[in-house]
């Protein structure tokens, strides 16, 4: 459904959805939004667009935003409309006094990646500069935290190596637990396009992803894995191209660390690691990972995209480093047309890691215990910064049920609904003695909150967004705040109202500009960001500095940021999540195209007619164990909890696998999920879990 009308003007900004980050013409009537016009001129889009940014932006606008602050003593109490003086002060009497009471320790953050990046800067600093501590962690630690870690380890920086522009140079693509037709519309066609014109292309995923069916394919693998077997199959594609002499000598002893080379060599070489040994792990025939390494190694340029069906496993780190080892004994690292790309799901997850929005990690990725790097911030912000890393948020609702972790901001997300294991998420909550929930509306999470802060919609705020291939993209302003503030506005003023309780000196920005030019002196990879550059060129991807003044669409070109590339041996070790006789599938998630996460937005707009509810597909041969038809009710059952789904019978899914998206709160996904999580940053185990299906007569 588009509005029509006649525009008297246009702003040009960026999608708040995923990371693709396509421009738009917002235009105007008055004050009214008209319609969200593609950019042509958006180098992330060229033009382009999917249904969630052209027409899913009636949630900014919505009936169900809450535009007043509110505030209560207590959670069994009616909520009180207040102004924003009366909630700020109560806000920040009641995280003082908390600190007063259980230490500097005894509060933290959440903050968002559908934040701007000036935003997520903001609220670090309000964390670590005047509460004094690193409890701040983002949602991104439920997404591509293992992104971080792993191509940090391995290349040195946390980002994918190229830019959207590099697939039309790929000769083979790889698409590892992702769907970019449903999550990433834009960027999928091109991908297709290129498939069209003979690209080949490796499917890893449980699932038999819409790609395939790209009319016209040259040459396509799927390798339809076992979810939780990521690391076993990566490592039986280096099996076959160690033993086959299929790897680059010349990249790897020019390019890479020789030693981690020989030792990764000598572990990968091993027979357990063999197609024919991995086959009944991974349910993956032997034949097809043979011939699909074989053509990523032999076939020219080899591009790998991936996303959350890599992360979010108890070894989502552990993948993220056995992909880029692949990357580097091919060599397809550092030119047009290769290299390895993290799908981002939201609009600035790059930006809001970059930010330093996680509690080990000031902005630009640089650890809190460097005392050369706090003494940057130290300088810029006048205080003295605490050098132990903080919590995470998995480690604040453990504390909190503890009784140690009492206050939280919780800034753009909704953790009740969002995060795994919903019953302990609740626990943590109800322990508090004091959560702001800053949003657009009365969430879930809202529902165990003291301080309601109403939130700005991207139409109502400037700033910037960071997408999936590193670009800056401006956000601006279309229409007045109808809560009254911008979002960093708003943090901008709770940080006064605790700094008025603790005699500090107030902060003073007058424009998200300003905020950036703090970003650019204190973070190298920023160092040549400022909003005249981004008005200039339109927007430019990091590193943008002295060396690099028009920015970087390609990284690791001469050399890995790190120096040397570094190979991980990346051992296989099972989830602990397992199928038996009570709980015989494994249950996988996934999107669809015309939704978005748990649906805030995308429900509250005319999308919601092309999905009115979240199914569950099957196998054919698992519907008729349990005589079950299409369409049918079922009770879907973990160990964590049960839930209520209508059943789709497809042999897109393996026997043994069950799939469904989590895009309705009556769905409740997370109450069937567990609370395993990746080793090295607890992204949680999303993609695996051991369930039964049995009909029901419905919720
Ligand atoms: Fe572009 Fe993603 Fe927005 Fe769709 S959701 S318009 S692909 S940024």
């Amino acid at each position: 459904v588009i509005e029509m009308g006649t525009p008297d003007r246009s702003v040009v900004t960026t999608c708040a959805y995923c990371g693709v980050g396509c421009s738009f013409k917002a235009e105007m009537q008055g004050d009214q939004l008209v319609r969200m016009v593609p950019y042509k001129h958006g180098k992330a889009n060229r033009g382009h667009s999917c249904v969630k940014g052209r027409f899913a932006y009636g949630y900014a606008t919505h009936k169900d935003r809450i535009l007043s602050p509110m505030v209560r003593e207590s959670v069994d109490q009616p909520w009180r409309e207040v102004s924003w003086d009366e909630a700020l002060s109560f806000a920040a009497k009641k995280l003082v006094g908390l600190q007063q009471k259980y230490g500097q320790k005894s509060i933290g953050v959440i903050t968002s990646s559908r934040c701007t990046n000036e935003e997520t800067y903001l609220v670090q600093k309000l964390t670590r500069a005047v509460f004094g501590n690193n409890n701040t962690d983002t949602c991104a630690r439920v997404c591509h935290s293992p992104t971080g870690y792993g191509l940090g380890q391995t290349f040195g920086t946390s980002a994918g190596t190229q830019d959207f522009d590099s697939v039309e140079k790929s000769d083979v693509v790889v698409v590892i637990g992702a769907n970019p037709t449903d999550g990433h519309p834009v960027f999928a066609s091109r991908l297709r396009k290129r498939l069209r014109e003979g690209a080949k292309l490796i499917v890893i995923d449980p699932r038999r992803i819409d790609l395939l069916e790209t009319p016209h394919l040259n040459e396509s693998h799927h390798l339809p894995l076992k979810p939780g077997t990521n690391v076993a199959v990566i490592s039986a594609l280096g099996h076959v191209i160690v033993t086959e002499g299929l790897y680059d000598e010349t990249f790897i002893a020019e390019r890479c660390d020789v030693d981690a080379w020989e030792d990764y060599k000598a572990f990968i070489s091993d027979e357990r690691h063999a197609p024919e040994a991995t086959e009944a792990l991974t349910g993956v025939p032997a034949l097809a990972l043979r011939e699909a390494a074989r053509a990523y190694a032999q076939g020219g340029n080899g591009a790998i995209y991936y996303g959350l069906g890599v992360t979010e496993h108890s070894q989502g780190s552990t993948t993220v480093m056995a992909i880029a080892n692949l990357a580097m004994m091919t060599g397809n690292i550092g030119r047009e047309g290769v290299g390895v790309n993290p799908l981002r799901g939201q609009n600035n997850v790059q930006g809001s890691c970059d930010m330093g929005s996680f509690p080990h990690e000031l902005p630009g990725y640089r650890h809190v215990k460097q005392p050369e790097v706090r003494k940057i911030f130290e300088d810029t912000w006048g205080v003295e910064l605490d050098a132990e890393p903080g919590l995470r948020i998995p480690n604040m609702l453990d504390a909190a049920v503890d009784g140690t972790f009492k206050g939280l901001y919780c800034q753009g997300e909704d953790i009740l609904q969002s995060d795994p294991d919903t019953k302990h998420v609740a626990a943590g909550l109800a322990a508090m003695e004091c959560v702001i929930v800053h949003d657009l509306f009365l969430n879930e999470t809202a529902n165990y909150a003291h301080v309601f802060l109403p939130g700005s919609s991207f139409l109502e705020k400037e700033g910037t967004f960071t997408n999936a291939e590193r670009r800056i993209n401006r956000v601006r302003k279309v229409m007045a705040p109808k809560n009254g503030y911008e979002d960093w506005e708003v943090t901008q003023l709770l940080a006064n109202a605790v700094l008025k309780e603790t005699g500090g000196k107030p902060w003073n920005y007058a424009h998200p500009a300003e905020i950036m030019a703090e970003i650019a002196a204190t973070t190298p990879s920023f160092a040549g960001v400022d909003y005249t550059v981004l008005e200039e060129k339109g927007s430019v991807q990091w590193p943008c500095n002295e060396e690099h003044p028009d920015g970087t669409p390609l990284m690791h070109v001469d050399g890995f940021v790190r120096g040397k590339g570094r190979f991980i041996v990346t051992e296989y070790i099972a989830t602990d999540e397992k199928s038996g006789p009570r709980f015989p599938l494994l249950l996988t998630t996934g999107r669809i195209l015309s939704q978005y996460n748990v649906g805030a937005q995308t429900r509250r707009t005319e999308n919601s007619v092309w999905h009115d509810q979240d199914v569950l597909e099957i196998h054919p041969h698992d519907a008729e164990n349990r005589g079950l038809r299409d369409g049918d009710w079922v009770r879907l059952a973990s160990r964590s909890g049960e839930t209520s789904l209508r059943v789709k019978i497809t042999d897109r899914v393996s026997p043994g696998v069950v799939y469904t998206t989590f895009h309705h709160p009556d769905t409740q996904a997370n109450v069937i999920t567990t609370d395993y999580s990746d080793w090295a940053t607890n992204c949680p185990e999303y993609k695996v879990t051991a369930v039964q299906v049995s009909p029901s007569n419905g919720p």
